[in-house]
């Protein structure tokens, strides 16, 4: 078996994340404070906030997102990168006060203590997280309420999928193209490298990696295609519904 085939649960030495409870907001507000309490919709490992993190199974096969995304480009994504930002975070933390903390909080700490070498690799392994969550189910329409503010604000879920295309191209380098909520409104936010908006305390709802690893397997130099074909044919928008309340 090689690496990239060994299945994820066996990645990391955690005995716990099996039994882990879910996620909840509930959770969420009790566990974390103030402004991040809010800000934190998905936070996997909110029920084990302590390092060593473990690295979260893949929702699904690495074949389920064919043919949008092949087995190899998500073997590789999931197998080798979101578990190399999952390694270093965990390097990282041993020892220091981010050891007490959940992988959220420890993106806002790093953040503001101006910690980029952590920031960069806690925020890659939470934004990944939320990506690879995103897909869990298969595409899905949005429910009628969040499906209502998308219309209201863009027209439709089409016209909203066409804006993050474009917010996408304009990333020079690597990046990811980010759709969060800000107020009882949408937005739509392009940032470079690692950073999220989790970081600026605001709610992601649903990230595209458009860092060159994510697509160019599969699609080669052709970024908005394969944006276009993650919102239109990979997403499940009742998880980005459910994430916007
Ligand atoms: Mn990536």
């Amino acid at each position: 078996m090689t690496q990239t085939q060994m299945p994820p649960a066996a990645v990391t030495s955690s005995s716990t994340a099996s039994d882990a409870p879910a996620f909840s907001r509930r959770a969420a507000l009790m566990l974390a404070g103030g402004a991040l309490a809010s800000a934190t919709v998905f936070a996997p490992n909110i029920a084990r906030a302590a390092a060593p993190f473990a690295f979260p199974p893949l929702p699904y096969p690495e074949d389920a997102l064919v043919p949008t995304i092949s087995a190899r480009t998500v073997g590789l994504h999931y197998g080798k990168h979101s578990k190399g930002y999952y390694d270093k975070v965990n390097q990282l933390a041993a020892g220091k006060p981010y050891a007490d903390m959940t992988l959220a909080e420890i993106v806002v700490a790093a953040k503001k203590g101006g910690d980029t070498a952590m920031f960069n690799q806690a925020a890659q392994a939470w934004n990944h997280d939320l990506y690879w969550a995103s897909f869990k189910g298969g595409f899905q329409q949005p429910d009628a309420a969040f499906a209502k503010v998308v219309d209201q604000q863009f027209g439709s879920l089409e016209i909203l999928s066409r804006k993050m295309v474009e917010a996408g191209d304009t990333v020079f380098g690597t990046g990811w193209v980010w759709l969060v909520k800000d107020g009882d409104k949408l937005d739509i936010i392009g940032m470079k490298d690692g950073m999220n908006p989790l970081a600026d305390g605001k709610t992601t709802l649903v990230g595209v990696d458009v860092w060159e690893h994510a697509y160019y397997l599969d699609y080669e130099n052709r970024r908005a295609a394969h944006v276009d074909a993650v919102l239109k044919k990979l997403v499940n928008w009742q998880v980005v519904s459910d994430r916007f309340g």
